[in-house]
């Protein structure tokens, strides 16, 4: 059954968009949800493939530290969590070297960046200060790697802040289940009779004004707009969309275009990856010998190895899939490197995938060839409600970026991994902003009656004309 009344319409149906869908509908709120894609989940893209030994991440795959929105879900729903090795090695043309205790070097190294005073980029702050070469070099991958930015337009100050203290931030972990299993518990959460999920429903336009807002949309493959009308919207639409210019497809007119998304558009940065996972006949790696003849005696405990760097590879970084002891590994370039590779097609991607791991590991390219079975890559870039992989700020955007975090006129509330200071470019960041949305809205004044008509609008409040 199509509702008519409608307290707030949700703009997308990823981890924070459910997250605020759910916590709305507890909260007794009226809840449409609206989602362009077919599916729900957004950049959360979990396969499940019989032929594959594990849930297939396309999108995220870790728990970066605390991650406490996602653990408290993980809890709540009985998710197996496990931790990873996280040991790191640089590959060259064969050798490997052992990377030590990089997270303890990387925050020690983000404890130096000034938090107070003017920002300066990444680039910058290395080049003021004296840092030996191998953290130097390590700290630039992680940037560009794991941030996936690039270090001459991201802010130091941003960094800085997202490195925890405690020895729990600077674990990762996996969930057994696919991170699906997250997204599939926030749905089951909503409540049926006050809260709906539209799928395959393209936001063009939001029109508000205090206390009202038109939500123009239209259905996949059809023309024809429709409008839902609200009191509120959360709007959780990725950095990369909201950064569309208006004839790109998925992207949303807003009317008129509240200061603080003006602000997150010129300050915040999308983040661009290309991560390619690859299935191979046999786990050639998972031989203790297989690392040791690579590394000799400095290489300590072979099964702790789960990251790979290369710097030289087209792919910079690799990871396997221990502890589970499976055929697969994941290819990783983040930044300047996925930037490098954006033109590529697929079969190109896998070509250079195999050449650099071939080169990083010293294992004959006609070997890998022949070992190879299947692939799975997800085009974040080019997909047009995604248009990019997460987010960063820019020099100097800490402002901007918190003032995404505050209501417009007690009416938009923007939510998503952009708009989390405290873990950006995260699920459990995009589930805290969604919840953080959620909040805002139950808290903020209210108004009696319908929801008032947006400037230039005579139409009846509440009242979805599009479908019944
Ligand atoms: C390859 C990759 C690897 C990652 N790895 C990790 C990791 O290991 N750990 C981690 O924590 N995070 C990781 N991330 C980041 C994480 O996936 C995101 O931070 C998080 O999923 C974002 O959730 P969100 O709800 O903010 O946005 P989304 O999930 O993007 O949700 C926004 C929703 O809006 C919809 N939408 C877009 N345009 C429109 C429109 N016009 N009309 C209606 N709906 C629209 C989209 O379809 C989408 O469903 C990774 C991301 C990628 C791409």
């Amino acid at each position: 059954m199509r509702r008519t009344g409608v307290d707030t319409i949700v703009i997308g149906a990823g981890a924070a968009g459910l997250a605020a869908a759910r916590a709305l509908s507890d909260g007794g709120r009226d809840v449409v949800v609206l989602e362009a894609r077919p599916r729900i989940g957004g950049r959360i893209f979990t396969l499940h493939d019989p032929e594959w030994p594990l849930p297939v991440e396309l999108g995220p795959e870790f728990l970066h530290g605390e991650a406490k929105a996602t653990r408290d879900i993980a809890r709540a729903a009985g998710l197996a969590v496990v931790e990873l090795p996280d040991g790191h090695v640089w590959a060259e043309d064969g050798r490997l070297r052992p990377m030590g205790e990089v997270w303890t070097r990387f925050g020690r190294l983000l404890e130096r960046i000034p938090t107070k005073g003017p920002d300066v980029s990444f680039a910058r702050f290395l080049a003021q200060r004296r840092v030996p070469a191998p953290t130097r070099e390590m700290a630039r991958l992680f940037v560009e790697g794991y941030f996936a930015a690039h270090v001459d337009r991201v802010s130091a100050q941003s960094i800085a802040s997202a490195g925890g203290e405690s020895d729990e931030s600077q674990r990762q972990y996996r969930l057994a289940a696919g991170y699906f299993a997250v997204v599939e518990w926030l749905r089951a959460g909503l409540r049926p009779e006050r809260c709906e999920v539209r799928r395959a429903c393209i936001v063009e336009s939001v029109r508000w004004r205090r206390g009202g807002v038109d939500v123009g949309y239209r259905s996949a493959g059809g023309t024809q707009t429709r409008t839902l009308r609200a009191r509120t919207a959360v709007v959780t639409l990725p950095l990369g969309v909201l950064k569309a210019a208006p004839s790109e497809a998925g992207a949303v007119r807003f009317d008129p275009v509240p200061a603080a998304l003006r602000g997150a558009v010129q300050k915040l940065e999308v983040s661009h990856v290309c991560k390619l996972v690859l299935r191979f006949r046999e786990a050639f790696w998972d031989d203790p010998g297989f690392f040791r003849r690579r590394a000799g005696r400095a290489l300590g405990e072979p099964n702790r190895i789960d990251f790979i760097h290369d710097r030289k590879g087209d792919f910079p970084t690799w990871w396997t899939a221990n502890p589970w002891r499976v055929p697969v590994v994941t290819a990783w370039a983040g930044g300047p490197s996925a930037d490098a590779l954006r033109e590529l097609p697929e079969t190109a991607l896998v070509d250079r995938a195999l050449a650099s791991l071939g080169r990083a590991l010293g294992v004959p390219r006609p070997r890998l060839e022949d070992l190879l079975e299947s692939w799975r890559t997800h085009d974040w870039r080019r997909d047009p409600y995604s248009r990019g992989a997460y987010s960063y700020v820019g020099v100097g955007g800490l402002p901007a970026q918190r003032a995404l975090t505050r209501p417009c006129e007690d009416t938009l509330f923007f939510a998503g991994e952009a708009s989390e200071p405290e873990e950006m470019g995260t699920v459990a960041g995009a589930i805290a902003s969604g919840q953080r949305a959620a909040r805002q809205v139950l808290s903020a004044p209210a108004r009696t009656g319908a929801a008032r008509a947006p400037a230039r609008s005579g139409r009846s409040p509440r009242r979805d004309r599009g479908r019944s």
